[in-house]
């Protein structure tokens, strides 16, 4: 059990501890740590199964992923996906769902599940949405009606949702923006937490996850994280990153956060799936990654592989006989031609479902990839191999990435 030890000496704290403490359903069982970087291999025991991290989590909306079904990628080996908060409470919404056994039994998906707040959605998605001390006040892009989503209303969703791991509703900001409404935001996602924390029906079941918040400003990002570790929740993400901002800037709040994280719990950087990055982050310490990015391009006929992406759809193609990546044991690439996946591109959606599963296995075998080089603790020359086949030459090396590792001890030559 994960109940935080209480090494705290302010007396403050010591009673927040007891009040808030109660025995998650989560065990995080750490089975090695890289001696040069900061990365580390678990096991993340959750109530649906273990999950070994790091770990890349595929992204489902309205409780079905696009492009494959809950059998496909329980086949690839996925343990634990992301459910759409924002959709599922809007259609079908939450009382159909929890009749059909939760999430879970409304997809069909006997693995882990972790759900986002809906705050996220809604800020971005829909444009009249208002932030106020009592949570976020939208219109329903459904039927007009003025909603509130309040910290206990999105934790009564996830309740009913029945995911492993929830996420507490945010005050999110975009990553872009400065000055005194990302310390604003910082101090009420820090309230909310606590509101969130209040609001949780099912504490013995499902883990709820605080998110650390701060914008781009490291003073504000430390006193986040100083105050959220001061709770005792299951698990922390690392949030508000992602959108657009410098990627020194990005690297930079992310190695921040796992300073200060404990070690004894698993940390989510949300957001985060292009390969390079999950490579980078996994060297600054994170465990768990999600993002819509695999499979969104899949459906523009991106497939992803090791020296990058190929694009089905370009004519040099169309007589290729070789599977999209050789050395991929993947449903598509054992089966189809990269010429067959040209051809069907033109006449059928059915080649983006090809492409879809290519894509997730690429990220779950790249994940492997870095655990087994962990264990083995092999991880910097596995970052220099995955650079140097990913990059033509080292004059391509993204420098913030070069920076990155440096920062934890790896140089590349
Ligand atoms: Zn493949």
């Amino acid at each position: 059990m994960q109940c935080g030890d209480d090494t705290t000496t302010s007396e403050n704290s010591m009673s927040l501890k007891k009040t808030l403490s109660v025995a998650s359903p989560l065990t995080l069982r750490i089975v090695a740590e890289c001696p040069v970087t900061k990365a580390r291999a678990c096991e993340l025991v959750l109530p649906h199964g273990a999950v070994n991290t790091p770990v890349f989590m595929p992204v489902g909306t309205q409780g079905t992923m696009k492009g494959i079904t809950v059998d496909q990628l329980d086949a690839l080996g996925c343990r634990i996906c992301l459910g759409n908060t924002y959709h599922l409470g809007m259609r079908p919404g939450p009382d159909l769902i929890e009749k059909a056994r939760g999430l879970h039994g409304f997809m069909n998906w006997k693995r882990n599940l972790l759900t986002d707040s809906g705050g996220f959605q809604m800020v971005s998605l829909v444009e009249l949405s208002e932030v106020t001390e009592e949570g976020v006040k939208f219109k329903s892009p459904y039927d007009g009606k003025e909603i509130l989503l309040s910290p206990e209303k999105s934790i009564s969703i996830q309740n009913s949702l029945g995911s492993d791991i929830m996420m507490q509703l945010d005050d999110v900001v975009s990553s872009t923006v400065t000055g005194p409404r990302v310390e604003e935001a910082m101090h009420r996602s820090i309230r909310w937490l606590d509101r969130c924390i209040a609001a949780n029906k099912n504490p013995d079941k499902q883990n709820l996850f605080a998110i650390i918040q701060g914008g781009l400003n490291a003073e504000l990002r430390k006193a986040c994280l100083d105050e959220m570790t001061r709770r005792d929740v299951p698990g922390f993400a690392i949030g508000g990153l992602s959108g657009g901002e410098e990627k020194d800037d990005f690297w930079r709040m992310v190695t921040l956060s796992t300073d200060h994280l404990p070690r004894e719990k698993p940390r989510y950087l949300m957001g985060v799936g292009y390969a390079v990055d999950l490579v980078v982050c996994v060297a600054l310490g994170c465990d768990m990654f999600d993002c819509v990015f695999p499979t969104r391009t899949a459906r523009f006929g991106s497939a992803l592989v090791p020296w990058g992406s190929l694009q089905v759809k370009q004519k040099q193609y169309a007589k290729d006989l070789q599977p999209i990546d050789p050395d991929c044991q993947c449903p598509t690439c054992k089966r189809h031609s990269r010429a067959y996946l040209h051809a069907l591109f033109k006449s059928d959606t059915a080649a983006m479902h090809h492409i879809t599963i290519h894509n997730i296995s690429y990220q779950l075998t790249l994940m492997r990839s870095v655990r087994q080089s962990i264990v083995d603790g092999r991880f910097p020359d596995f970052i220099r191999t995955f650079m140097k086949r990913l990059f033509p030459s080292r004059d391509q090396y993204p420098s913030w990435a070069v920076d990155a590792l440096a920062s934890v001890n790896v140089t590349l030559e």
